[in-house]
This record gives C-alpha cells, structure tokens and sequence, in this order.
C-alpha cells in the first residue's frame, strides 16, 4: 500500500492525555483512535496487527480441535441469575423496549453450558471445544493503560466440555502448550503463573504473565525454571529458593495476557448440563474456560517492542513486512521495486511522497515499527542496490536490487 492513500497519517506528539506507552505510540502512528476512556478504534494499521494476532491465535486453537463460532453479546439476564453472576458490578446491564433486562457479554460460561445442552447427550459426545473472538465489554470504574485495559476490547474465549477431570486436566495442559506457542509465535515470553483460583476453584488456575513495567500484577518467579506465583497468593518470596529446582526467586511487574480455568461442574450444574454413561447414569458435565485478550497482546507487545522513536514490531504481526522510501526524486525506480516485491507476496507500506523530507520519512518509518526499510536513493542506485535496515537494529546494508527478492525471503 502506498502511504499516500493510507486513510490515517502519522503524529509527531502524543496525545496529552496518555501516559501509558501502548497508546502514545500507536495513537500517534495511526494505530487506534480513542474514542473515550477505555474505548478505542482499532485503524486500519492497527486492525492489520490485530487480524494477525487474530490469525495465530485461530491457527493453534484449530490444532487441538477448538471449533470457531460467534455468540451474541446481549446475554439476557436469566442466564446471569441461572449462574448467580447477574450482580457482578463489571457488567454494563441494559433494558431493551419491552423492558427485558440484559447484560452485555464480558465472558460466556453460561451461554456456551446452555448451547451445548442441546447437543451434548452422551459420553460420546465429549471431549469438544468451542472458541469465539469477539469483542467483550467490562464497566471498568477507572480504564487506564491505553488498551491494556478498557471497556470494551477483543477476547479470545474457548470453552471446553469434558465426561471428568481426567479429560478436562489433559486438555487443560494442551491448551496451555497451546497459549505457549501463540505467545512465543507473537514474540513474546509468557511466563505460566499460578494463581488463586476465586470463585471458580479449590485447585489453582494458571495465567500467562508477560514482564513489564506497564503491567498491574506482580508475580514471582525462578530465574532458572521460571516457576511462577502471582505476588497475591505466593509463599515465595523474592532473594529466596524455587521449590521446585532451588534456583533464585525474582520478582517483577507483569502484563496479564492470557488465563485457563478449571471450571468444574460449576456452570454445567446451574443449567442441568448433564450426560449419561456407558451404563446409562446420570453426571454433570466437567467444563473448563481459557481466554486470551488480542487487544491487550497488541498493546503488551508494544510495551515489550519500543524505543524512544517508536514501536518495533516482531516479524510475525507487523502491519507490513517492508517499509519502502523512495528518496532524491527516484519514483520511477522506486516504482518498479514496489511492484515488484507486491507480485511476491511480500507486504510493502511504500513512502512515495516526493515533498516530504528524508528525516520525515525516516521518523514515520521508525515510529510505525515496520520490521525491514529499504532505501532508494541516487546514491544507491549507482550501484544498482538498495540500502536495508532492520528496526531495532543498528547499521544498514546495500542490497543488490536483483539480490533483493532473495534477502527478503530468507
Ligand atoms: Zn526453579
């Protein structure tokens, strides 16, 4: 795509009121718009990210057999008072013209157990999986963190159905292989936390805690194994020894990105889902729910990836994979280049401007994060190449322009 027909332009100030990283670089490259507080637009770049995220996610929940639907938003309340969760203060409630009272979905529990009755008679019917990725919406009395924590914001929520805890377990830990790979596919570490498990559990649940400053948990970890606690919960205390390998206890800030719970027969028993065994007796369902934030990872991923000129963007969800310049008035050249890395099938945001300075050009190309920027230039050209550099990276090199296809794909 050419720069000059991409519908957002880049800002050289944040906006006054952001003090969190994530929103003063992606609002200042076009990213998101905020709309209001804890209510963001994701732009076009932004949404690219966003579909990418979205992807992987897709990709690694269809290889353990999660099955992709879409469920409403409007939950009507009996759903909520079948689970006792219609007082949950972080439900936004609303009355529709024949004054039903609903609540807009900030998780789905009692509407995938209601679902899955229908269908659900047998133990042979189960293990199954079912996932959505959809926007979900929490009365959050102060948002904060630009779009680490908003009101409204996308989920990625599985939910699973199971004949006994043994079949939930197995799948419970093939998920968290699952949310593993995602996470280390977005270029991040996410560290396996354990943590109380609420109203849900007696057993510990377990989240994904990506360190940064920018997060709201603590949580304590071994250097060596990277066992981990949530700081709210843990005997383990920072300076002291693992229990699991005796390395050394840290502690550090940390971004919440994704969380896997064993429900039990919590929701199956508030909305009769049972089944029958091989002897034809009665039992609930074991349910177990694991959701991941993909507004949030774009946002943590943003915090983890930047430096004073902007966001660096990991390969595998960059909007783009080329940042193209054209500089000293060689279009034409720049032109044939475009063209032919789009016939590649290689993603170009290509800066065709010929007014705008090379330092302009510069400051976007580092601000969008784009992972590699490729020069044209009459100084280049005389030795038929391009100069490359990586973001991040310091120093650049000359491509030979034939040499180019070959560099990109390696
Ligand atoms: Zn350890």
């Amino acid at each position: 795509m050419k720069l000059s027909q991409l519908f957002t332009k880049t800002e050289k100030l944040p906006p006054a009121e952001e003090v969190s990283a994530n929103a003063q670089l992606l609002e200042r490259g076009g990213f998101i718009y905020k709309n209001n507080s804890g209510i963001y637009t994701f732009l076009p770049l932004g949404w690219r990210v966003l579909q990418n995220i979205n992807q992987i996610i897709r990709e690694e929940m269809d290889a353990i057999g999660g099955q992709e639907m879409q469920m409403p938003s409007l939950i009507n309340k009996r759903y909520w008072e079948a689970s006792g969760r219609w007082e949950v203060d972080v439900m936004y409630k609303l009355q529709d013209a024949n004054k039903h009272e609903y609540g807009l979905g900030w998780t789905h529990e009692e509407v995938t157990a209601e679902i899955a009755k229908r269908y659900l008679q047998s133990y042979k019917d189960m293990p199954f999986s079912l996932y959505q990725i959809q926007t979900k919406f929490r009365n959050e009395a102060r948002a904060k963190s630009g779009i680490l924590r908003g009101r409204e914001f996308l989920m990625k929520d599985l939910y699973s159905f199971h004949p006994d805890e043994a079949s939930l377990n197995e799948f419970y830990w093939q998920v968290a292989e699952a949310y593993h790979k995602i996470f280390k596919r977005c270029g991040l570490e996410a560290i396996i936390t354990e943590a109380s498990g609420g109203d849900f559990t007696k057993e510990y649940t377990h989240e994904f805690q990506v360190l940064s400053e920018a997060g709201e948990d603590e949580i304590l970890y071994c250097e060596k194994c990277r066992y981990s606690q949530n700081a709210s919960i843990s005997q383990m205390a920072k300076g002291g020894k693992c229990p699991k390998c005796e390395g050394k206890i840290n502690s550090g800030k940390a971004i919440e990105v994704g969380n896997i719970f064993r429900l039990g027969t919590r929701f199956s028993k508030a909305f009769n889902l049972n089944y029958t065994d091989e002897q034809g007796a009665e039992h609930p369902v074991v349910m177990g729910s694991y959701g991941i934030g993909p507004s949030r990872l774009v946002g943590t991923i943003v915090e983890v990836f930047h430096d004073d000129k902007g966001i660096i963007w990991p390969a595998s969800v960059a909007p783009f994979q080329v940042y193209l310049i054209s500089l000293d008035g060689t279009r034409v050249e720049s032109d044939k280049i475009y063209k032919k890395l789009l016939s590649k099938k290689i993603s170009v945001l290509y800066d065709d401007s010929e007014e705008r300075s090379a330092g302009a050009k510069f400051a976007d190309a580092d601000l969008l994060g784009i992972p590699v920027r490729i020069v044209v230039s009459t100084k280049t050209l005389k030795e038929d190449s391009v100069e490359i550099k990586r973001r991040g990276a310091d120093g650049f090199e000359l491509v030979k322009i034939k040499e180019l296809e070959g560099w990109l794909t390696k």
